[in-house]
């Protein structure tokens, strides 16, 4: 059983040497209540990195250095002990990254009902990446058609999706993002109204007021750091902020103040963030409405898919640096 393992807990910039691959046995003893399962597809989803510090209260423990990570996967159930999950289903939620895990909690784990999309879609725009799109834009935003919308880390796995929610309800999209070929990526193939290269920008305080000389009704902030204290400044009265994450701060030793807030309260602006993972209850609900647009044609959605899991790290990794265009995921093994 091929594992990826911590090493010890991360400082800074997490390396790729930070993850071990090890080999041990499968473990064949299945709990009552437990299932074996085959993992196919894994996710690389920023939050990760947050569970690689010991952290004293979260919404999600830690990980142990010297054990397996965990992640979001899709995965196939090889043996069962669970009346609910048998032998040859397939499923989506919390598992290891690893070839074969025994899933003990099934709080987070769903039987994938429909085989008429790509089953990797269920780690991102079926998965956690789709669910935080659809909460953080329709419940935290409460939009209005013909609203100003800004996006950071656009051409990710949230933000390309939240992009298309929000042109598909008919507001005005930017993005932000950190190369060219994101940008174009952004206005020609997810139909973006604009989208800018941040890396390029030596004052974001200016891009945010070029690209948004009205103002930005709501932002769907991804990054923090310099981002956020640009666009608070620049929000219309009564503006949104949905704070997925603020994934600039990750790897920075204290994390930084923003300066701007005085205007939010004058322009009486909500800031709220939220879990995904309490949201869970809305995911049929999620299913009901993305299923016929992505049947319909009506999403882009693209994925960035390595091979292996002895490329999981450098994936999760790439994350940090912006390597992934789309939907980073892991194919551990095709069934
Ligand atoms: P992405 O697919 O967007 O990948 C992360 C992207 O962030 C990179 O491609 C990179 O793009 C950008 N990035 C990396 N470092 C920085 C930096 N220092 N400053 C600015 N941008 C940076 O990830 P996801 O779509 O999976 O996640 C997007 C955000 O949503 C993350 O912050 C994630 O933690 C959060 N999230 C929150 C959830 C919740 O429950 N609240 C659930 C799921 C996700 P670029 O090239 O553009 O820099």
């Amino acid at each position: 059983n091929k594992q990826i393992v911590l090493k010890d807990y991360v400082k800074g910039l997490i390396k790729e040497s930070d993850l071990i691959l090890k080999t041990s046995e499968i473990k064949r003893d299945i709990p009552n209540g437990a299932f074996l399962v085959k993992n196919l597809y894994l996710s690389c989803d920023p939050y990760m990195r947050s569970r690689m510090v010991k952290m004293e209260c979260s919404y999600i423990d830690s990980f142990t250095p010297g054990e397996v990570i965990e992640g979001y996967g899709v995965a196939k159930v090889v043996d069962s002990s669970n009346q609910k999950f048998k032998k040859g289903d397939l499923i989506c939620g919390m598992t290891g990254w690893e070839e074969y895990s025994i899933i003990k909690s099934t709080e987070t784990i769903f039987k994938i009902p429909s085989m008429d999309v790509p089953l990797s879609y269920y780690t991102g725009i079926l998965g956690l990446a789709g669910l935080t799109a659809y909460v953080g834009f329709y419940e935290i935003c409460s939009p209005k058609k013909g609203e100003i919308v800004f996006i950071s880390a656009a051409s990710g796995a949230v933000g390309q999706l939240v992009g298309q929610f929000a042109k598909l309800f008919g507001c005005y999209v930017v993005g932000s993002a950190g190369s060219q070929h994101k940008v174009d990526f952004l206005k020609n193939k997810l139909g973006f109204d604009d989208a800018f290269n941040y890396k390029e920008e030596s004052d974001q305080n200016e891009a945010i007021k070029r690209y948004f000389p009205e103002g930005i009704d709501i932002y769907i902030e991804n990054v923090g750091g310099k981002m956020l204290d640009a666009v608070i400044p620049n929000m219309r009265p009564s503006g949104r902020i949905t704070a997925c994450e603020m994934i600039s701060q990750y790897d920075v030793e204290e994390t930084d103040a923003t300066h701007n807030l005085m205007s939010a309260i004058i322009k009486k602006i909500r800031m709220q963030g939220f879990v995904v993972f309490d949201y869970f209850n809305l995911y049929p609900n999620y299913l009901e409405m993305v299923l016929p647009l992505i049947k319909q044609g009506k999403l882009a959605y693209v994925e960035d898919i390595v091979e292996g899991l002895e490329a999981a790290p450098a994936a999760l990794v790439g994350l940090f640096s912006g390597r992934n265009v789309g939907k980073q995921v892991v194919l551990v093994a095709r069934d």
